[in-house]
């Protein structure tokens, strides 16, 4: 069987994370985030500083050291079966990068969600936004999806903490960027016939629903 390579798009705050997280436990396969692969690299080494003050600032990461990140991480043997990207590729040149690499895996990508949210909702989802200080994958909203203790993980108790790059200001800049730099790919993944836009301002459970329609329509359409 063909493996499958799903690209979840949308701007920041539109449940990319949230929906990924779900897909790849009920498809078992390796969700791989760009933002999270960065942070993972920490402040030790000097690439490590320049990412996280690339990211603070809310600038993308330049595309030569994006592709070699992803590069690295999917010769890792748990994505022999696909796998499910969340915030790459961002640029054109990462989307082409990337066809080249499945190919050379011998694979393509199989499906492109592309969640769609108003510009004010996506500002107010990331700045209500708080992650596990242990598990940064334990996300929740203070609105639409709140802890069930007050500044507690659900799953280990641990303090939640605010991400650095989750300011109002840094949120906008992002969302603008976002459809900057990365509004090109809608077309190019159009013209391939893999993009399928869900609406992202609905209850999560709903979204969740949907999603999985199309890339369960999208896995049957490629065998
Ligand atoms: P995210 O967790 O997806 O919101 O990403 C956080 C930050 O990481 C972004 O604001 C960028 O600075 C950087 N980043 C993540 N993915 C990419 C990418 N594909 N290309 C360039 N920069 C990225």
């Amino acid at each position: 069987m063909a493996a499958t390579y799903i690209i979840l798009m949308g701007v920041q705050g539109a449940g990319k994370g949230t929906q990924a997280k779900k897909l790849a436990e009920e498809l078992h396969l390796p969700h791989i985030t760009t933002g999270g692969l960065f942070r993972g690299m920490g402040q030790d080494t000097p690439l490590g500083r320049q990412i996280q003050e690339m990211m603070k600032a809310g600038h993308l990461v330049p595309d030569d050291i994006t592709i070699q990140v992803v590069r690295e991480r999917l010769k890792q043997p748990d994505t022999a079966k696909g796998a499910i990207f969340d915030g790459f590729p961002r640029t054109r040149p990462q989307a082409e990068a990337l066809d080249t690499l499945l190919k050379e895996f011998g694979g393509k990508v199989t499906v492109v969600p592309f969640f769609n949210l108003p510009r004010e909702v996506g500002i107010r989802r990331i700045t209500d936004r708080m992650e596990c200080s242990v598990d940064a994958s334990h996300v929740y909203n203070l609105n639409t999806n709140p802890p069930r203790v007050d500044g507690y993980c659900d799953i280990d108790n641990a303090l939640l903490k605010r991400r650095a790059d989750d300011t109002p200001e840094a949120a906008a800049r992002r969302i603008d960027l976002f459809y900057q730099e990365t509004g090109p790919l809608f077309d190019y993944y159009r013209q391939r016939g893999v993009l399928v836009e869900i609406d992202a301002d609905q209850p999560i459970e709903t979204v969740t629903e949907v999603l999985k329609k199309v890339v369960n329509a999208a896995v049957k359409h490629e065998k």
